[in-house]
């Protein structure tokens, strides 16, 4: 049945049905392999967003949906109650993988960084002992950590957050790549941890100036301060290293992962963190149904050994180069783009145009025409991060295609 809809029929049914949270571009895909995406016209496209960096393995990897559907024949979910035969392998691998000690799985990337926020406080107070509730993090303006309660009380987006409060207390924000800001704040004996994005994503791919990540985290370790890096993005190969965080060779103390530690393929997350943190969570503190079961254990195990299997981090790097390149040639001489910064295949341009502008969006319109998927981010601002298992060759063409595309729009 679902098949034989067309666009605008599937189109309408989430009009009426689903609550209007999001502002899809109009396509409806119905099919996904490796960088494409087909709509249920039978239309093919390169996915340049791969479900925000969540499918960087491609669509449809067959090793990983081969776990998926191998594991869910077997076992799907035994709660924590009980003890299962793929967790504490799963739980082994992810350690070894990112070399920390211990490793507590959740589903959502916002789970994580809740996880993350939870863990940090009861350390500050069992470990550094600050007195109770006293607790503070230091978290980035423009930051994108998720959507719950607490999450959106220390954004400052004010579509995130206006009309959702009481907010949580114990956040001090500060300028986002400011080393002199950070400095000042870690002065305030209370400060448990510094949340941020080593890259960040939502906010249109800003990346930090280079030794930023370095000074940062030494002044948290300076002060006895966490460094919690959220990596759900910037993760698993994204941006030319297996985390961001390594290209400065920076190990946060606490390391939040989502997104594509499954491949797109199933909800997975993780909050990674040596034993002299995270031995502070005892039984009955923290939890989640699904969190860490079979399905997902399997699926992440797989998804991982993708990443490394296909030398996935290595190709982001080297293609990212290339794209910055060429769209630096463009650039030099448009009107319309600004700049286009990024890492590996995690990048994004700026048009030169107000946040308040459709440019961006009917940019991404035509690029849809012209078989290319992407979506602006903050109005004049377009990210491009298409699944990593991309070739030269498919990035040259998707190169030529949003450049043809952009050039359209020079004199409109
Ligand atoms: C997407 C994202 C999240 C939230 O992940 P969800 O799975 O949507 O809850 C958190 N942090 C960052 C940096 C993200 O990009």
């Amino acid at each position: 049945m679902v098949n034989e809809m067309t666009s605008e029929q599937a189109i309408a049914l989430e009009d009426k049905y689903g609550a209007h949270n999001y502002h899809p571009l109009p396509v409806v895909l119905s099919k996904g392999e490796g960088v494409y995406v087909w709509d249920v016209e039978g239309k093919k496209y390169y996915d340049f967003l791969s479900a925000y960096s969540a499918v960087n393995q491609g669509h449809c990897h067959p090793k990983i949906v081969g776990a998926l559907t191998e594991q869910a024949k077997k076992l799907t979910l035994t709660s924590r109650a009980f003890y299962n035969d793929t967790l504490g392998e799963y739980e082994k691998y992810i350690t070894d993988y990112f070399g920390f000690d211990k490793v507590l799985p959740m589903n959502t990337g916002a789970e994580a960084v809740e996880t993350a926020i939870k863990l940090t406080r009861k350390w500050a107070y069992e470990v550094k002992g600050i007195p109770e509730n006293e607790a503070k993090i230091i978290v980035c303006e423009n930051n994108f950590h998720g959507r719950t309660t607490t999450i959106i009380s220390f954004s400052n987006d004010p579509d995130a957050q206006k009309n959702f409060g009481p907010y949580t207390a114990g956040f001090i924000k500060i300028p986002y790549n400011d080393i002199d800001a950070l400095k000042e704040a870690l002065k305030d004996p209370n400060v448990a941890g510094l949340l941020m994005e080593p890259i960040q994503g939502e906010a249109g791919v800003f990346v930090p100036d280079e030794g930023f990540l370095q000074a940062a985290s030494e002044a948290c370790k300076e002060a006895n301060v966490l460094f919690v890096a959220d990596e759900v993005q910037t993760g698993i190969a994204r941006t030319g290293r297996l985390l961001a965080c390594d290209h400065e060779e920076v190990k946060p103390d606490v390391l939040i992962l989502g997104k594509a530690i499954s491949g797109g393929v199933y909800p997975v997350s993780v909050v990674l963190a040596n034993d002299d943190i995270m031995g502070v969570i005892k039984p009955g503190q923290h939890g989640s149904t699904f969190g860490g079961n079979p399905v997902a254990s399997m699926v992440a195990m797989a998804a991982l050994d993708v990443v490394q299997e296909e030398k996935l981090a290595a190709n982001a790097e080297k293609l990212g180069i290339k794209f910055r390149k060429r769209l630096n040639t463009y650039i030099e001489e448009s009107k319309l783009v600004s700049l286009v910064r990024g890492k590996g295949l995690l990048n994004a341009i700026v048009i030169n145009d107000s946040e308040e502008s459709s440019t961006a969006w009917d940019i991404c319109v035509a690029l849809k025409d012209n078989g290319l998927l992407a979506k602006p981010t903050h109005g004049n601002i377009i990210r491009f991060a298409p699944p990593l298992v991309m070739t030269e060759e498919q990035l040259d063409e998707c190169c030529d295609i949003i450049i043809k595309t952009v050039k359209e729009f020079e004199n409109k």
